[in-house]
C-alpha cells in the first residue's frame, strides 16, 4: 500500500481552502493533513481541522490564538498564530501545498512552500503577479513542481500535456465576461458591492468576485499565465465566453486549438493538481452539452472594462508595474466594498497609481513588498483625492 500524501492548506477557511478540504475529507485514506492556517475565522479553521484531523493550525490575527487554543481543547492539534507562524506551516514539507491566500499577503508563504522543492499547488495569482520572477527562479532552485489551480491556467496546462511550447502559436483565456457584461458604463456607475459579488457562474471569494466583474482578474491572469507558459505576451488572447464551460484554448501551429471543457467547479483542477500527474474522483456536476445547447463567444469590450488594458501595459512594462497594479487594485476593491468608492474608480485608481508611482524593478522579494507597500499607500492617497472630490 502506498503512503498517504501529506498536505497543507494555507488559506483553508476560503473557497479555494474549503472546496480542497471537501476532495480530502471525501478520500481520507489517501491524505493526511499537515497544517490548515486562515486569517481570522477561527471557527471555520478549528472546525476544518477538527474534520481532517490536522496535526496544526494556525490563525494569522494572532491576538485570537487563545480562542483557537479553546477551539482545539480535547485534540492533538497544535495551535500556532501570528504571519511567522503560517509561513513555519509552509515551511513544513508537506508533500502538496495548497495556496489559497487572497492577495499579496500570501507571497511569504507561498515563497516559503517552494523552497521545500515539493509540489506546490497555486491559487494565490495575486503573489505570482507581483513576484513572478522570483517565484519561477525559487521553484527551479529547489525543485519544486508549481501546478496551476486557476481554471484557465489549468486547463492551460492540461491542453499542453506532451506539447512543445514552441509549437504554441496562441493561448486563449476565456473569461466570463463577470455580472456586468452587458451593462453600460452610466450603469456600472452606480453598481453596489453586493451586486458584483454575485458572480453568474462561480462560487468564489469576494475580492476575486469583484476582480471578475471588473475584468482585472483576467488581466491578472493574463500575467500569471506569462509567467507559467513562457510564449511570449503577444501570443495571448482574452475570449469572452459567459457560459465557463470551455475554461481556456491552446492553438498550435498546425490549426489545431485543444480545449479543456468541465461545469464551473472548481473542485474538478483542484483534483486535477491533487492527483497530478494521474487522475482522482471529484464530485463535480457532470457536462451535459445537450443540455446547455450552445456556447457564445464575443470579444472583451475595452472601453467598458478598461482592467485587461491595464494589465496588458503592465506585463509589457515589466519591473515594479505588475506588483503596483495588483497592490493598488486590492486596495481600490477593498475600498469599493467598504462602500467607499464606486464600482468605475476601481480601475481609475488603479491606473493613477500606476502613473505616479515608477519606481526602479525590483530583485529581491524584500523589494516587491517595499513595492506593493508604497503601491498600497498610493492608492490610498488617490482614493482620499477623488473622496474629497466628491
Ligand atoms: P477567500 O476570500 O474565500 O479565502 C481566502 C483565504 O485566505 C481564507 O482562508 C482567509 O482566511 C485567508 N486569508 C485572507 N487574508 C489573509 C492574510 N492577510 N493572511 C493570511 N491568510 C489570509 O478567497 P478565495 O476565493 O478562496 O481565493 C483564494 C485565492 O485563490 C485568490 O488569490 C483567488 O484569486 C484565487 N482563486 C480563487 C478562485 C475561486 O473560485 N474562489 C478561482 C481561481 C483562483
Ligand atoms: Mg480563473
Amino acid at each position: 500500500m502506498t503512503h498517504p500524501r501529506t498536505i497543507t492548506i494555507l488559506g483553508a477557511t476560503g473557497s479555494i481552502g474549503t472546496s480542497t478540504l471537501d476532495l480530502i475529507q471525501r478520500n481520507p485514506d489517501q491524505f493526511e493533513v499537515v497544517a490548515l492556517t486562515a486569517n481570522g475565522d477561527v471557527a471555520g479553521l478549528a472546525k476544518a481541522a477538527r474534520a481532517v484531523n490536522a496535526r496544526h493550525a494556525v490563525i494569522g490575527d494572532e491576538a485570537r490564538l487563545p480562542e483557537l487554543r479553546a477551539a482545539l481543547s480535547g485534540t492533538n492539534i497544535s495551535a500556532a498564530g501570528g504571519g511567522d507562524a503560517i509561513i513555519e506551516a509552509a515551511q513544513m514539507g508537506a508533500d502538496y501545498t495548497m495556496c489559497a491566500i487572497v492577495g499579496c499577503a500570501g507571497l511569504r508563504p507561498v515563497m516559503a512552500a517552494l523552497a521545500s522543492g515539493k509540489s506546490v499547488a497555486l491559487a494565490n495569482k495575486e503573489a505570482l503577479v507581483s513576484a513572478g520572477d522570483l517565484m519561477i527562479a525559487a521553484a527551479r532552485a529547489s525543485g519544486a513542481t508549481l501546478l496551476p489551480v486557476d481554471s484557465e491556467h489549468n486547463a492551460i496546462f492540461q491542453c499542453l500535456a506532451g506539447n512543445s511550447l514552441d509549437s504554441v502559436s496562441k493561448i486563449i483565456l476565456t473569461a466570463s465576461g463577470g455580472p456586468f457584461r452587458t451593462l453600460s458604463l452610466a450603469e456600472m456607475a452606480h453598481l453596489t458591492p453586493a451586486q458584483a459579488v454575485k458572480h453568474p457562474n462561480w462560487s468564489m471569494g469576494a475580492k476575486i468576485s469583484v476582480d471578475s466583474a471588473t475584468m482585472m482578474n483576467k488581466g491578472l491572469e493574463l500575467i500569471e499565465a506569462h509567467h507559467l507558459f513562457p510564449v511570449g505576451a503577444e501570443k495571448f488572447d482574452v475570449l469572452v465566453h459567459p457560459q465557463s464551460i470551455i475554461h481556456s484554448m491552446v492553438e498550435y501551429v498546425d490549426g489545431s486549438v485543444l480545449a479543456q471543457l468541465g461545469t464551473p467547479d472548481m473542485r474538478t483542477p483542484i483534483a486535477h493538481t491533487l492527483a497530478w500527474p494521474t487522475r482522482m474522483e471529484s464530485p463535480s456536476p457532470r457536462l451535459n452539452l445537450a443540455e446547455i445547447g450552445s456556447l457564445t463567444f464575443e470579444a472583451p469590450d475595452p472601453v467598458r472594462f478598461p482592467a485587461i488594458r491595464l494589465a496588458r501595459a503592465a506585463l509589457t512594462a515589466g519591473g515594479a508595474a505588475p506588483a503596483i497594479l495588483n497592490a493598488a487594485n486590492e486596495i481600490a476593491v477593498a475600498a469599493f466594498l467598504a462602500g467607499e468608492i464606486g464600482f468605475l474608480d476601481i480601475a481609475a485608481t488603479v491606473e493613477a497609481v500606476l502613473t505616479r508611482y515608477q519606481p526602479a524593478p525590483p530583485h529581491s522579494l524584500e523589494d516587491v513588498l517595499a513595492i506593493d507597500t508604497k503601491a498600497r499607500q498610493e492608492a490610498h492617497l488617490v482614493i482620499e483625492m477623488k473622496v474629497s472630490a466628491c
